[in-house]
């Protein structure tokens, strides 16, 4: 009777909207106090003067107002610019800050990324100084960005950061610098001064920075190569902040293409320089600066168009339900309460909408924590090359020694614990795929679902008035699909990480882990999944070696038709996965937390079905792109001749009699044989387009396989959509 009873038991659904609670535990951020009160406060200034200035027009002008200017206090006052800094510059959260500045991220985007931008940009002038700055510039620069005290009269730094130059110089390609730098004076025993020529274009911050990191190029045999220089407001010269940039996106962000001309003492290079043979040697080029910020900060920018399609949930849910109920609707009809989601396509698309923001989210975060987890390794690791003295190419031989010994526990696995070294190319490895992968896959692919989502507003969404600004969101994800490089920059370094052996090895224990899920909760899609692994490690490792029909190498870097579309498939593999392992988290640690557990089981069945049509769709893309690159490089040996037969079989073959008037199938295969001393494919043995490539065609047959229940899931999660509550108006204004 019990297990009767229990049967019956409807199944567990989706009662409101994902709460805090169950957010924190997903991005594992339950236990930090610190930062759930930081996404209070960020949210409070998005929701609030954000918001309002949103829906009073303020993103309708290029220049830097004193609207979009009153933002920076609200951001001071919440704790955002702080939130960068350390505790003895003022700051308040210790130790890494990546989860703490994605969330940051996160919940300003919610609204308008624009002011996350604005944010996030004093960050990025001042990351330049926090990752490779000396002690004193850091204390002079980073901590007067903290906003200032009751009663401190000093200045407080509001920093950009200038790489990009006019056209034809610096963008994609980062060594094409023009911004110049020459010892402008050398006094015998004093400080070099420098002069530093340099030309912005679009650069962030600019209508009122007073600080800029500049990148510029040697144009002067006293000083070597390129370097990064910090530049004041008030240096003597030419600081001209340039016209505003006529942008069509990210409005609330001030953008600028500015002049320099600039006399500064070598004391601002920043990292610091030596002097050898009279020659000022920079302590750090300006790639390898620009190499440390961006792998950071690239993660930040992809948790905004996360933001962007999660908030668009609600929205489009309020809207379908009201449309369409006319005067004659009466409450309890279905045309009065769904409205537009009595149709099954709308359902559909929102909840395509839904699973790429929590997958996108999933990836950022992910990559966020593993950022905070890689900042002490590395430091463990800077500090045990300083103390065997390691530095250049010694360095570089050390790590790969820890390479070989990180790959050995990796296939051992034994218990005991890698050394630091081989830790830190272990966490590296990864960190070198996730930050482009989320980068790439949730501003690109996230631009055009926000299209969707805009789509599914019909002519509102392409108004001002928009609930959740959803026109406006969906132009500025293209931004962040843009800056901070663009998405073939994202796809070249995935091109060279991914078939890092490190990577591949912990990528082939993913697999495994991925088929253990798929045993335990079938319904996530886990094995459609682990099968699109596969056939994506397979596809890669075949055409390191394999060559095209002529016979020239597929995996190169000219190449950026097989390695780009590769890249690709595994952002989609990624997102899909860490997808899937936060709702196990939330699934797991969620029941043993008294808040979320009132609604918690329908929350984690509506994820599964999410993660499950997520996983399909991550398993069609693989599947596909695998398939183009693993045949599309081969020639049919018949083509040249009559074109593509060998695709019937030899009875399919026959009934082309009609077709080829003279000639069946037997003939055929006769005339293969005399013409070219081969038999034709159909008739004999395996195809010759397939050589080679059976392990592939069974990989792709079971993939299909693999999809059984999708599209169940799609229709659960559509229902869902259809049932769940949503407040009576959104919570930021209109
Ligand atoms: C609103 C805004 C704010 C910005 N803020 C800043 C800032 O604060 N500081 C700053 O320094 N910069 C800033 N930028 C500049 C931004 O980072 C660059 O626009 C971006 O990196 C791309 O450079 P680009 O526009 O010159 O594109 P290009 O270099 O001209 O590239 C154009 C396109 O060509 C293709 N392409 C180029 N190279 C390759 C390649 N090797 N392989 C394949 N395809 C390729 C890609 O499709 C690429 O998108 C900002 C830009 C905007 C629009």
């Amino acid at each position: 009777m019990k297990v009767l009873a229990e049967e019956h038991q409807p199944a567990p659904t989706l009662t409101t909207l994902p709460s805090d609670d169950v957010r924190q535990i997903m991005w594992r951020f339950a236990g930090r106090y610190e930062l759930q009160m930081l996404v209070q406060g960020a949210r409070g200034v998005a929701r609030g003067p954000v918001a309002r200035l949103v829906a009073d027009g303020g993103r309708n002008s290029h220049e830097w107002t004193a609207a979009k200017a009153s933002l920076l206090p609200h951001f001071d006052e919440s704790g955002i610019t702080a939130a960068f800094l350390e505790p003895d510059q003022g700051g308040f959260i210790a130790g890494p800050k990546n989860l703490a500045l994605a969330l940051i991220a996160f919940e300003l985007s919610w609204v308008d990324a624009g002011a996350a931008t604005s944010s996030l940009a004093g960050n990025l002038g001042l990351a330049p100084i926090h990752e490779r700055g000396t002690p004193e510039q850091r204390a002079k620069y980073v901590a007067n960005a903290a906003p200032l005290k009751p009663g401190e009269t000093r200045k407080q730094v509001r920093a950009a950061f200038a790489l990009t130059e006019p056209i034809p110089f610096v963008g994609v390609e980062t060594g094409m610098l023009a911004g110049k730098v020459r010892v402008a004076e050398w006094k015998e025993g004093r400080e070099p001064l420098l002069q530093v020529e340099k030309r912005g274009r679009f650069i962030t911050n600019m209508g009122f920075a007073n600080v800029v990191t500049a990148a510029v190029e040697s144009d002067d045999a006293r000083l070597k190569g390129s370097c990064m220089v910090i530049l004041e407001e008030g240096d003597p010269g030419l600081w001209d902040r340039g016209t505003p940039t006529k942008k069509l996106v990210h409005q609330l962000s001030s953008t600028n293409d500015p002049v320099f001309n600039l006399t500064v003492p070598a004391g601002r290079i920043v990292g610091g320089y030596k002097i050898e043979n009279g020659v000022i040697v920079p302590n750090y080029s300006h790639g390898e600066i620009i190499e440390a910020v961006f792998r950071r900060t690239r993660v930040t920018v992809g948790l905004m168009t996360a933001a962007k399609l999660l908030s668009a949930v609600e929205p489009v849910i309020m809207y379908h339900r009201r449309r369409f109920r006319g005067g004659q609707g009466a409450p309890g009809t279905p045309r009065y309460e769904l409205g537009i989601q009595q149709k099954q396509d709308a359902l559909h698309r929102l909840a395509d909408i839904w699973a790429t923001g929590e997958a996108s989210a999933s990836l950022g975060f992910a990559a966020a924590r593993l950022f905070d987890q890689l900042e002490p390794v590395e430091k463990e690791k800077d500090r045990v090359l300083a103390e065997k003295k390691l530095t250049g190419r010694a360095a570089f031989k050390e790590l790969s020694n820890a390479q070989a010994e990180a790959l050995a526990w990796l296939n051992a696995k034994t218990g005991a614990e890698p050394g630091p070294l081989a830790q830190f190319v272990l966490l590296d490895s990864l960190a070198g795929v996730l930050c482009p992968a989320c980068k790439l896959w949730n501003t690109g692919h996230g631009a055009n679902m926000m299209r969707e989502a805009v789509s599914l507003m019909g002519g509102y969404g392409l108004t001002e008035d928009c609930p959740g600004f959803l026109g406006q969101k969906w132009m500025d994800a293209q931004l962040e699909a843009t800056y901070e490089g663009p998405e073939a920059v994202q796809r070249l370094q995935l091109s060279i990480t991914m078939t890092n052996p490190l990577f591949m090895a912990q990528f082939e224990q993913w697999i495994s882990e991925m088929k253990r899920i798929a045993s335990d909760r079938p319904g996530t899609g886990a094995c459609a999944l682990g099968t699109a692994m596969k056939l994506w490690l397979w596809t890669l490792q075949h055409i390191q070696t394999a060559t095209d029909a002529d016979g020239a190498k597929l995996y190169h870097k000219t190449r950026q038709g097989v390695t780009f579309p590769l890249a690709d498939a595994l952002c989609w593999l990624l997102s899909a996965r860490q997808f899937i392992l936060d709702v196990i988290e939330l699934e797991t640690s969620g029941a043993e937390n008294p808040s979320p557990a009132d609604g918690l089981a329908g929350t984690v069945a509506f994820f599964t079905d999410l993660c499950h049509l997520q996983a399909a769709r991550a398993a069609g893309e693989t599947g596909r792109i695998s398939a183009e690159i693993a045949h599309g490089y081969n020639r049919h040996p018949a083509w040249d001749r009559e074109g593509c037969h060998s695709c019937y079989e030899a009875e399919e073959l026959t009934s082309l009699e009609g077709v080829m008037p003279g000639m069946d199938g037997a003939a055929r295969a006769h005339s293969d044989v005399a013409e070219t001393g081969e038999a034709h494919p159909a008739k004999a043995g395996p195809c010759v387009k397939c050589e080679g490539l059976e392990e592939f065609a069974a990989l792709r047959a079971k993939l299909d396989g693999c999809l059984t229940g999708c599209r169940l899931a799609k229709d659960r999660a559509a229902d869902s959509l259809s049932k769940v509550m949503t407040r009576e108006a959104l919570d930021y204004p209109v």
